[in-house]
């Protein structure tokens, strides 16, 4: 075991006292890599350091031959060195010259040393450098010896990132170009549309001072910071705008559980112990944690690091005695690497209209607050903090996944009508939410809406849904740390069924797995995820599971109506097997005289194609069927439905699909089944013409959607549509979205 491991704070008190001694930083930076090398019993340690370009250039080296310095220079992802600094992750090899990616640099000399370990420097989540050391002997550096060279980089990046070495321009690349406007791309992950001034998300805070000077000094500070944030983060819970129960709330416990946990203060303060001031201690420890973020490809356990990160930024600002509020100037976009719950509940609501993250996924927490409190969010937009400033305008168009940086007047001008115009619509549907809906011809068409949230059961009334056709209880268990208990399962779905008071509201048992990972189930990389372990499988796999989540339904319907259904059902028996598990779930209630609803209905969704060939048997035991668009397409076609190169390769209007949904439509009607379409597909309103045109009369939609498609259902004659379509049925055809559009143009139909 090498000096470094065993007395890291040895270690750090010399790279300190080098530091913060005499010389220009270049000096410094060679008498570093001496003490180091030392310390880590190597025999080479250099320090390449990114120059404008992605270039990595050796700036420092004990061991490999000087004339190398400011000549060797490797590209992002060139060589070990490269590798270390694109996946700003550590690389630890026995012998370098039989890795794939090695490559060989004359000038260095570098041939005598065959183990080598490399790690990034970072600071503010960008690539600075690399740090690397050399042995001649063949040998797997420790784990221990890894985490010791990280909190060396560390502490370099104090030096390296003070500007004097390498021009803090170049550093980052020189991408930021102020005052030309740009359009950068993401993904939208809460709709709508926003302009606003750029503000970066002030999580971070800068780490000034590295070494302890006092342990235990440090260790008091730390936990009266702790202290102090956890009773921040119980009032915030406590707030009376969170209310007692909602998944704002969930989230939130979930947040604090993490504010409380033992292990994570634990790696804090051994790292104090290894010399760190706190501050540092809680980088070094949300460092480490962000590689296993980025390494994980579960995420599920992403989301709970991205809460921990949150967290740490917290905790930062606190042991700077900064206010736990983040205050905004006017209208403001805030940009972030990532950000937990908290911090957009940290905002003041009035001043915050939209959010850009580099990260963040659908199923975010993030995202699930920022869809509940109507605030447009855009996703996975890598290339923000390079190219947008602090106090530039931007556009977030959460409606096509755009971020417009410094925007020309032309184009705010646009947007500006474009918001108020759809104010405007927005008002006027509300105002027409108790119109009926009905076609021109006197049909009656039901418009459901789907849910998941209970933050989504206000569109209920203001929107005019006649009910919730498909609530997806999935979230409830995604946002929370541990499997919901029953009473809280209970509580939210008689929660939601108040609030839907006569309305009907259909429950989808739980589909997660796959890419909806959760903590209690095991997971498993799947090649697949979308065709794997999830949904009805889990759950018949599970059936405990499936029961308490019947149990929490039933208890919370007593004397009501309690519709539910199954989801991903692909062969009938699957559904003869859980609803035998609902029935006797039913019957359990009986035997003990328990109270129950007053009438069960269990139903399916049809989202795997091989179960619309079984409808038959199946017809004769459902009481409703429930068409999922959006799985079923990418069955159908074999199709990936979030792969972004295949979003437009085959189209929900060509015949094949809606001959497929003829189809079951027809059986289903035949055998007096209900059926209700419940993908996205029926929220647009061309798509609604063509599926009422094919004899669908209960869709389910989001809520947003749902005034536009009433609108168009008022200005439809039914048995025009229905003619025609099904007489374009056998077209040859890729789509027939053209002719369905021209067919909505030339008979008024509102669309
Ligand atoms: C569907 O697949 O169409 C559906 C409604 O379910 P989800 O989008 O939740 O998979
Ligand atoms: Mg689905």
């Amino acid at each position: 075991m090498s000096d470094l491991a065993s007395r890291p704070r040895l270690l750090l008190r010399r790279l300190h006292q080098v530091m913060a001694g005499p010389g220009s930083a270049q000096e410094r930076l060679e008498r570093l890599t001496t003490v180091i090398a030392q310390n880590m019993v190597a025999e080479v340690c250099s320090v390449y350091l990114v120059r404008a370009g992605e270039i990595l250039e050796l700036f420092a080296t004990e061991g490999l031959k000087k004339e190398a310095v400011n000549k060797t220079r490797l590209r992002f992802g060139e060589g070990l060195v490269g590798l270390v600094a694109q996946r700003a992750l550590p690389l630890n090899v026995q012998e370098a010259s039989s890795h794939p990616r090695y490559v060989y640099r004359e000038e260095t000399g570098e041939e005598d040393y065959h183990s080598f370990l490399g790690v990034p420097i970072i600071r503010h989540d960008k690539v600075l450098g690399v740090l690397v050391v050399q042995n001649v002997k063949q040998r797997e550096y420790t784990s221990e010896e890894e985490e010791a060279l990280l909190t060396v980089a560390m502490v370099l990046a104090e030096l390296v990132g003070g500007g004097e070495l390498v021009d803090p321009a170049e550093m980052s690349n020189g991408l930021t170009q102020s005052g030309l406007p740009l359009s950068l791309k993401g993904q939208k992950m809460a709709d709508g549309i926003a302009m606003g001034i750029a503000v970066f998300h002030e999580g971070r805070v800068e780490v000034t001072r590295f070494v302890a000077e006092n342990v235990d000094d440090e260790k008091a500070r730390l936990l009266e910071a702790l202290n102090t944030m956890r009773a921040q983060i119980d009032k915030m819970i406590a707030a009376p705008e969170i209310g007692m129960a909602g998944e704002h709330h969930d989230i939130l416990e979930t947040f604090k559980m993490f504010a409380y946990d033992r292990g994570w203060q634990q790696r804090i303060f051994d790292s104090i112990e290894a010399g760190l001031t706190a501050e540092a201690a809680v980088e070094r420890v949300q460092q480490q944690n962000r590689r296993r973020m980025i390494a994980t490809p579960d995420p599920y356990l992403r989301e709970r690091l991205a809460d921990l990160d949150g967290l740490a930024n917290r905790l930062l600002r606190t042991l700077a005695g900064r206010s736990d509020s983040e205050v905004l100037e006017g209208q403001s976009i805030i940009f972030a690497r990532n950000m937990g719950p908290a911090e957009l509940l940290d905002y003041d609501r009035e001043k915050l209209c939209g959010i850009v993250l580099a990260e963040g996924t659908s199923t975010s927490h993030v995202a699930i607050l920022a869809r509940a409190m109507g605030i447009p969010l855009i996703g996975r937009c890598t290339d923000a903090a390079a190219h947008v400033n602090a106090g530039d305008k931007v556009i977030v168009d959460g409606d096509t996944g755009q971020v417009l940086v410094r925007p020309s007047d032309d184009i705010c001008d646009t947007y500006r009508e474009s918001i108020e115009l759809k104010r405007e619509q927005a008002a006027q549907f509300r105002a027409e939410r108790h119109l009926p809906t009905v076609t021109r011809d006197g049909v009656r068409v039901e418009l459901f809406m789907n849910a998941g949230l209970q933050s989504d059961m206000m569109h209920l009334e203001s929107l005019g849904a006649d009910g919730v056709g498909l609530f997806r209880t999935e979230f409830q268990f995604m946002v929370s740390a541990t499997l919901p208990r029953l009473e809280a399962q209970r509580e939210l779905y008689a929660a939601i069924l108040d609030i839907a008071g006569d309305k009907p509201v259909t429950f989808r048992t739980l589909d997660v797995g796959g890419d909806k990972a959760v903590p209690f189930l095991p997971h498993e990389e799947e090649e697949n995820p979308a065709m794997g372990w999830r949904a009805i499988r889990i759950a018949l796999d599970r059936p405990v599971l499936l029961r308490y989540q019947l149990r929490a339904l039933m208890m919370a319907a007593v004397g009501r109506t309690l519709s539910i259904m199954f989801p991903m059902v692909a062969d009938v028996s699957e559904f003869r097997a859980a609803r035998k598990i609902a029935l006797k779930e039913w019957n359990r209630f009986e035997k003990l005289g328990a109270e129950r609803p007053a009438k069960l209905e269990i139903g399916t969704m049809l989202e795997v194609p091989s179960l619309a060939w079984q409808l038959e048997p199946l017809l004769k035991d459902v009481d409703f069927v429930s068409i999922g668009t959006n799985d079923l397409m990418q069955f159908f076609f074999a199709s990936d439905r979030s792969n972004p190169r295949l979003i437009d390769r085959y189209d929900l209007l060509s015949p094949a699909v809606l001959n497929f949904i003829h189809m079951v439509v027809e059986k289903c009607d035949k055998a007096n089944v209900p059926v209700t379409l419940c993908g996205e597909m029926a929220g647009r309103p061309l798509e609604a013409m063509a599926l009422i045109g094919l004899g669908l009369r209960r869709l389910s939609i989001s809520p947003m959607t749902i005034g536009p498609v009433r609108r168009m259902i008022r200005s439809l004659d039914l048995q025009r549509i229905e003619d025609y379509i099904v007489a374009e049925l056998h077209s040859p055809a890729h789509s027939l979205r053209a002719s369905l559009y021209n067919y909505a143009y030339d008979h008024d139909v509102d669309l």
